[in-house]
C-alpha cells in the first residue's frame, strides 16, 4: 500500500516508518522537523520505498497532493511534550488544531482511511487508581482552568478527537482514534520534558536525576514497539473504525521508583533530587497523580498484549543513550 505518515521523523513516527517499510509498503512522510529529526530516519536515506517531505502539515497544496496519492494516513504530527506546551503554547494549539483540521479535510476529500494519534492527556487531571478503576475510553474527563497552560495541550487533542468523530459520523470518513499513554523507547528525546530519557541521560553522566513534586505520582509506560504494533493492527481492523481506543500498558510505577530503577540499572552515582513543579515548569503548573489505562477494548479488538515489561523498556532506553 501507499501510506502517508505525518510526523514520520518523530519518535513514534520514525518507528512506524521502519515497521511499514519492513512490511513492504511505500511510505511517504511530511515532517517540519520541529521536534522530529533526520537522524531518526537516516536508515532510509537510500531507500526507494520511503520519501520524506520537509514541510508543514499546514501547507494545503502539499497536503492535497500527498493525501490524494496515498491509500491510508497515520496522523502523528503534533506539538508534544509538557515542556514544549509550557514554553510555546501558540505553536502547540495551532499545530494540533489546524494541522488535524487539514489532515481530516483532505482525507475526507479523497475518502482515505485515517488514524489519528491522540493522547491520555485528554483525560486531564481525573484521578484513577486508589480504588477507582483505570481510565476507560468513555470515562469523564476533567480539565483544569484555562489559565493553567498545561491543559491547552489536552484541549487541543480533545478537539482533534471531536473533529475526527464528527467526520466519521457526519461524513462517513473511516477514522480511528488511538489514545496513547506514556510511550517510551529508543529515539525519544529528553528535550521536551519526557521523564524517562531525562532520567537515563542524567544517570549516565552522573548528574542529578530530578524528580518533580513528591515523586509519588505514577505513570504506566509502553514500549514503542508495542505501540507501533497496536497502531498497525488497529488500522487493519474494520471494527476499530469510528472508535476511540486506549493504547497503553497496565504496569504502573511512581516517578520516584522509576528514578531509583534507572539509577540502579545504570549503576550510576547520580543523586536523586526533588524540585517543586513551579521550579520545573513555572508557576501554576498542575500534574496528574495517577494515570493508567484500561486496555480491554484494545485487547478485544486486536488481541493486544504488551510485550515490553518495565525493566526491558528502561534497558532499551539505556542502550540507546550508551
Ligand atoms: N518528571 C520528573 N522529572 C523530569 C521529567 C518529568 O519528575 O525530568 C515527571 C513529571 O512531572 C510527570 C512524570 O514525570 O509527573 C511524567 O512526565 P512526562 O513529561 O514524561 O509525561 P506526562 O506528564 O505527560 O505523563
Amino acid at each position: 500500500m501507499k501510506i502517508l505518515i505525518t510526523g514520520g521523523a518523530g519518535f513514534i513516527g520514525s518507528h512506524l516508518v521502519d515497521r511499514l517499510v519492513r512490511d513492504g509498503h511505500d511510505v511517504t512522510s511530511v515532517d517540519d522537523l520541529s521536534t522530529g529529526s533526520m537522524k531518526n530516519i537516516r536508515q532510509h536515506q537510500n531507500n526507494g520505498r520511503f520519501k520524506l517531505v520537509v514541510d508543514t502539515i499546514l501547507n494545503e497544496r502539499l497536503m492535497d497532493e500527498m493525501v490524494s496519492a496515498c491509500d491510508q494516513v497515520y496522523h502523528l504530527a503534533a506539538a508534544v511534550g509538557v515542556k514544549l506546551i509550557m514554553n510555546r503554547p501558540v505553536e502547540t494549539l495551532e499545530t494540533n488544531v489546524k494541522g488535524t483540521e487539514m489532515v481530516l479535510s483532505m482525507a475526507n476529500k479523497y475518502k482515505k482511511k485515517v488514524l489519528i494519534a491522540s493522547t491520555s492527556e485528554v483525560y486531564g487531571k481525573i484521578m484513577n487508581g486508589n480504588g477507582t478503576p483505570p481510565l476507560k475510553e468513555d470515562t469523564d474527563r476533567l480539565m483544569g482552568a484555562t489559565t493553567k497552560r498545561r491543559w491547552a495541550y489536552a484541549c487541543s487533542k480533545a478537539f482533534d478527537e471531536f473533529l475526527a468523530l464528527a467526520y466519521y459520523e457526519e461524513k462517513r470518513l473511516p477514522v480511528i482514534i488511538a489514545r496513547l499513554f506514556n510511550t517510551v523507547g529508543p529515539r525519544q528525546t529528553g528535550q521536551y520534558g519526557m521523564v524517562l530519557p531525562n532520567f537515563v541521560q542524567k544517570a549516565l553522566i552522573g548528574k542529578p536525576i530530578i524528580v518533580y513534586g513528591d515523586g509519588f505520582q505514577s505513570r504506566s509506560f509502553t514500549h514503542i514497539d508495542d505501540v507501533v504494533e497496536a497502531l498497525v493492527c488497529l488500522m487493519a481492523e474494520p471494527a476499530a473504525v469510528g472508535q476511540v481506543i486506549n493504547v497503553g500498558n497496565e504496569e504502573e510505577i511512581t516517578i520516584k521508583e522509576l528514578a531509583l530503577m534507572v539509577k540502579k540499572m545504570t549503576q550510576s552515582s547520580s543523586e536523586i533530587e526533588s524540585i517543586t513543579y513551579d521550579r520545573a515548569y513555572g508557576p501554576g503548573f498542575e500534574d496528574m497523580q495517577r494515570r493508567s489505562p484500561d486496555i480491554s477494548k484494545l485487547r478485544s479488538l486486536i488481541g493486544f498484549e504488551p510485550r515490553g515489561d518495565l525493566h526491558s523498556i528502561i534497558q532499551s532506553v539505556i542502550d540507546y543513550y550508551l
